[in-house]
């Protein structure tokens, strides 16, 4: 790859960039900000703000923007995820938020369905609370989490993901009526629920204390994020943040959850753009990408490379590209790919047998360079 593909900041330090054909992931960079974005973040540096009032004003903006109670932008979903732990158990109660992340004393069990055990849940245990598993891993009851409920429960997490709905797992409507009827909240992570847009903020309009949304997959920078909640439990959430820490002198868990003053903006910019964009046009784009690779990989007798048709969510439409006759897998491909030169990574999805490609991390054109090289490693 020349120069003039990427930018060559990274060789001063001898790293070396990849093309992202897996799509949104942490690890390789989980976004490009946005010209908006940018815009924004750029104009927000110029000066210094009370960032304990900019998280309040920026909240209202965006609850206001959005149609929620309340919002709270934090150092991403994650975080938001851990500092909404961190309000249900201490509350407003001082002492308790200055205790944390040692529980004694506190309610400290969080409920989650088996089914909906996921690689972030890790981050409500990072506030020192315990996740509690009901249900079972084919179907979760009301009865189930009836009778998971005891003095020790802290609140109720719900894993959403409208892509995939199971229809054996408990559902939201279902958590929320049986967990505010013991007074316990809900926490929904819904970080990639964005589209269609009236699921932006839709958990919290059920009822919902606390939803997540990831803006990495808004455009703005992978490091922020926005916690969406009832006004109680945003201002719980305030006490847990580091701005609560510096502002209020109050020794939280959230001090190390930084945000600066232009990831703030650029995620209020990113939300603007989010809710105001022209979908239709960016789901045809991405979907134009994905066609144009399939029709380049079916030059090769040995892919079967069709589209996803999912439009939910953060990552529209893609290309699922399988082996047929030919002593490859896709484990040996993925390898291939990586190891070549420009560097492309893809991804097989658990015990997948397929890898799955995305769109999301590509530049404009790279899914030729991806299609083209899938085929000369079977030439
Ligand atoms: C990406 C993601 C997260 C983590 O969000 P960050 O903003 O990267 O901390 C949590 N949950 C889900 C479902 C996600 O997709």
């Amino acid at each position: 790859m020349n120069k003039e593909h990427w930018n060559n900041i990274y060789e001063m330090v001898s790293a070396k960039p990849i093309i992202n054909a897996i799509g949104s992931v942490t690890m390789l960079g989980g976004s490009t900000p946005i010209p908006e974005v940018k815009r924004a973040m750029d104009l927000a540096d110029s000066s210094y703000i009370p960032l304990i009032e900019l998280e309040e004003k920026a909240g209202e903006f965006l609850s206001d923007f959005i149609g929620v109670p309340a919002a709270y932008i934090t150092s991403g979903a994650g975080s938001a995820l851990t500092l909404a732990t961190a309000a249900i158990m201490a509350g407003d109660d001082d002492q308790l938020i200055e205790q944390l992340p040692n529980t004694d004393g506190m309610k400290n069990e969080i409920l989650i369905q088996k089914k909906h055990r996921y690689w972030y849940d890790r981050c409500l245990e990072a506030a020192g609370a315990k996740l509690i598993e009901f249900g079972s891993e084919i179907k979760t009851t009301e009865k189930d989490l009836e009778e998971a409920i005891n003095a020790k429960t802290a609140g109720v997490h719900f894993t959403m993901y409208e892509q995939n709905t199971d229809p054996n797992a408990l559902s939201l409507e279902k958590t929320i009526e049986i967990a505010h009827s013991h007074n316990l909240p809900v926490l929904v992570d819904a970080a990639g629920q964005i589209y269609p847009l009236e699921n932006f903020g839709k958990y919290v309009k059920m009822g919902a204390d606390f939803q997540c949304i990831a803006a990495k997959y808004l455009g703005a920078s992978q490091s922020s994020g926005l916690a969406l909640g009832t006004k109680d439990m945003i201002r719980k959430i305030s006490k847990q943040s580091f701005v609560g820490y510096e502002g209020r002198r109050i020794r939280g868990i959230g001090r190390p959850h930084k945000v600066d003053r232009q990831e703030m903006m650029g995620v209020v910019a990113a939300v603007q753009n989010w809710l105001t964009m022209d979908h239709e046009t960016r789901l045809s784009n991405i979907e134009e990408q994905s066609t144009t690779l399939i029709n380049i990989l079916s030059k090769c007798p040995y892919i079967e490379a069709t589209m996803i048709d999912n439009i939910i969510g953060h990552q529209p439409f893609g290309v699922k590209i399988s082996i047929k006759k030919h002593k490859l897998t896709v484990h040996d491909l993925v390898n291939l790919l990586k190891n070549g030169s420009p560097s492309i990574w893809t991804r097989v999805v658990g015990e997948n047998d397929f890898i799955e490609i995305h769109m999301f991390g590509l530049k404009a054109g790279e899914e030729k360079i991806v299609g083209e090289k899938i085929v000369e490693i079977f030439e």
